[in-house]
């Protein structure tokens, strides 16, 4: 099914590059070899290819600057850099700026690139629409953003700390209620992410309570820097960490811990992070945002061809960007290949990060129910007021009418010669399926939120 569907993709990849100025990304780009630190390749178009956009295409600045944390989520930025595919569209001085954690991303948003800070990049979800309404800012800023494209699906899990292998801690939980009971009368179980309210911290919610536990009773959450969590799993004081690629894999494969799921198995095509930026940066410079949007388009469909990921791997892996061991950190998990580190392995290519499109169509699309469903998790554990889904959920429809610009990605898709079967027709992609059972359907989240047994919010 996946080698299928990946030969579909690159079909019509094919024929969509054939169709535009393309050709000579096929020709002069995916020949060349990235050296081996992952530094510049000689990708980088030729003024004469440069020179080719026309006026319209032609971007207002050749210069931004965007963030991004060393995980698999950011590739497609990285690869769109290296490829040379932000040049080809006229973007020859992008900047990808390593950010040392989700805080300091956020701080360098705030203060923009003329600021010394960033124009936008990668985000956990909600970020960009708690940015915006100003709940995550110094002195409770308004910054608009918006939420251009899905930069991946998948490539996130759950690490255990080794000290609790074999006590029924995996997807589902039933077998270790004991162990978190006897715990909590002691030190509690304590699980990591790297923020608060946003996806790390939304997935281990979710798995908690998916097997009754309460998260805010039950276990101690909190926000703890990645190599930090690493540290604390191996001395012991750390029970748990969610986190993305290649941190599970590092974890595993150090013998620091094992993972209790993947979070492909706990939604399976489920939204992870996302491309936005600064709404006055975009606001000023359209033809730029499109520019950077058919980069980073481009990128997805090159690393969602299999053939691609080994060379994205020893890109990704070098000094400049995760500055990994080996590259070979990343090759399993990029082809769906995952030692789970408690003797469960797994091996589905339907479970590898898609960064461009998977079983259920656009990855990259920025899908506004999804937006739904995170401000919906949001209002679930009390981090945002219940107002939010009340008169069928007007308050966040309006957020997310603000920050999500699905109207900017597919004028993009268009201009790329992106085929109309693949840009969605529905800014909904209908009701989602959780492995629980549970289900969350985008035109009732109240109903949703109702469903769930544990929550913080009193609906
Ligand atoms: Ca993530």
């Amino acid at each position: 099914m996946s080698d299928f569907l990946n030969q579909i993709n690159r079909r019509k990849f094919i024929l969509t590059a054939g169709a535009s100025a393309g050709a000579i990304f096929l020709k002069g780009c995916l020949g060349n070899p990235p050296d081996s630190t992952g530094g510049n390749s000689q990708a980088i178009p030729t003024a004469q290819q440069v020179a080719n956009l026309t006026p319209e295409q032609k971007p207002e600045t050749e210069t931004v600057k965007l963030g991004y944390i060393p995980i698999v989520e950011s590739a497609p930025l990285i690869i769109a850099k290296e490829k040379g595919l932000f040049a080809k569209y006229g973007m020859t001085k992008v900047e990808l700026a390593k950010q040392a954690s989700w805080g300091a991303a956020r701080d360098n948003v705030e203060i923009g690139s003329a600021g010394g800070g960033i124009d936008g990049g990668q985000w956990q979800m909600p970020m960009p629409h708690l940015i915006t309404a100003g709940l995550i800012t110094k002195g409770n800023k308004e910054i608009p953003m918006y939420v251009l494209a899905q930069l991946v699906t998948h490539g996130n899990g759950i690490a255990i700390a080794d000290k609790h292998k074999g006590k029924g801690l995996g997807l589902k939980l039933d077998g270790a209620k004991s162990l978190f009971k006897e715990l909590k009368s002691s030190t509690p179980f304590t699980a990591a992410f790297t923020f608060p309210h946003v996806n790390q911290d939304l997935w281990i919610r979710y798995w908690l309570a998916a097997s009754g536990l309460d998260p805010d009773a039950d276990v101690k959450l909190l926000t703890v820097p990645a190599a930090q969590t690493v540290a604390n799993m191996k001395t012991g004081t750390m029970d748990a960490f969610s986190t993305g690629d290649p941190w599970p894999f590092r974890i595993v494969n150090d013998k620091i811990g094992f993972m209790a799921l993947l979070t492909a198995e706990m939604w399976k095509n489920h939204p992870e992070e996302y491309l936005a930026m600064r709404g006055d940066w975009v606001d000023k410079h359209p033809k730029a945002t499109k520019a950077i949007l058919k980069a980073v388009m481009e990128a997805q469909q090159w690393l969602d061809n299999f053939e691609n990921r080994k060379e994205a791997a020893t890109i990704l892996a070098g000094r400049k960007y995760f500055d990994l061991s080996s590259p070979e950190i990343l090759l399993d998990p990029y082809q769906g290949k995952y030692d789970m580190g408690d003797g469960r392995k797994i091996d589905d290519k339907l479970m590898a990060p898609y960064y461009w499109k998977d079983e259920k169509g656009s990855v990259s699309y920025p899908y506004k129910s999804h937006d739904l469903w995170f401000i919906t998790e949001n209002v679930r554990w009390g981090f945002l007021p219940k107002d939010y889904l009340a008169n069928n959920a007007a308050k966040a429809k309006e957020l997310i009418n603000k920050v999500n610009r699905e109207d900017i990605w597919k004028e993009a898709a268009k201009d790329l010669g992106i085929a109309a079967a693949d840009i969605p027709t529905s800014t909904s992609r209908g009701v989602e399926e959780f492995f629980d059972g549970v289900k969350f359907d985008p035109e009732k989240p109240e109903e949703y939120l109702k469903s769930l047994k544990i929550k913080k919010a009193g609906v």
